[in-house]
């Protein structure tokens, strides 16, 4: 068994009940057990120019996933579930009902640009380290030290 930790975000249609199910469904995938989920937190919108307060507001959440599926399939299986959601990618970081990405695999580092180990901006976004923190008090980031730390250094600047 591998850990795994995914970052769910939703600004479109019912959040909620969006992230509920998403995480019922990485539950439900072959060879995967113990998901474990976050509260979910709110954030605002960040487009291509920025923080964007008149887009709808985030739904964010991070689950602890233990599974066997390789890290490309377990992509796979995420993007399947964002489709199943009505995910539909028109513009970078536009709206979208559903977005799955993967944080981290275990120890895996990857400079794939289909799939990038640990994600290249998780260390600099509080919508992940604030929920991640929470759901795995003692969680580390390659190269960056304790998520806990990072989330409280964000906070702390307000981000
Ligand atoms: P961001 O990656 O900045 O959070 P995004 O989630 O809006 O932006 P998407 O349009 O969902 O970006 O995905 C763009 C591409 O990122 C996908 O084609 C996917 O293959 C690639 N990708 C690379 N690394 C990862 C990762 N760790 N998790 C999810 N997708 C990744
Ligand atoms: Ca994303
Ligand atoms: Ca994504």
């Amino acid at each position: 068994m591998s850990r795994a930790v995914v970052a769910l975000g939703a600004n479109l249609g019912d959040t909620a009940s969006t992230l509920a199910e998403a995480v019922a469904e990485i539950r439900a995938l072959p060879l995967t057990r113990r998901v474990v989920c976050s509260d979910p937190i709110e954030s605002v919108a960040i487009t291509a120019s920025g923080p964007d307060p008149s887009k709808p507001g985030y739904l964010n959440a991070v689950a602890l996933v233990e599974t066997q599926l390789a890290p490309t399939v377990l992509l796979r299986a995420l993007n399947d579930i964002e489709a199943r959601h009505g995910r539909v990618r028109l513009e970078r970081w536009g709206d979208r009902t559903l977005d799955l990405d993967l944080i981290v695999y275990g120890g895996v580092t990857s400079d794939d640009p289909r799939l990038t180990l640990p994600h290249p901006r998780a260390h600099e976004r509080g919508f992940v380290l604030v929920p991640w923190a929470q759901a795995d008090p003692g969680a580390q980031l390659v190269g960056h030290g304790r998520v806990a730390d990072l989330a409280a250094r964000l906070l702390g600047e307000g981000r």
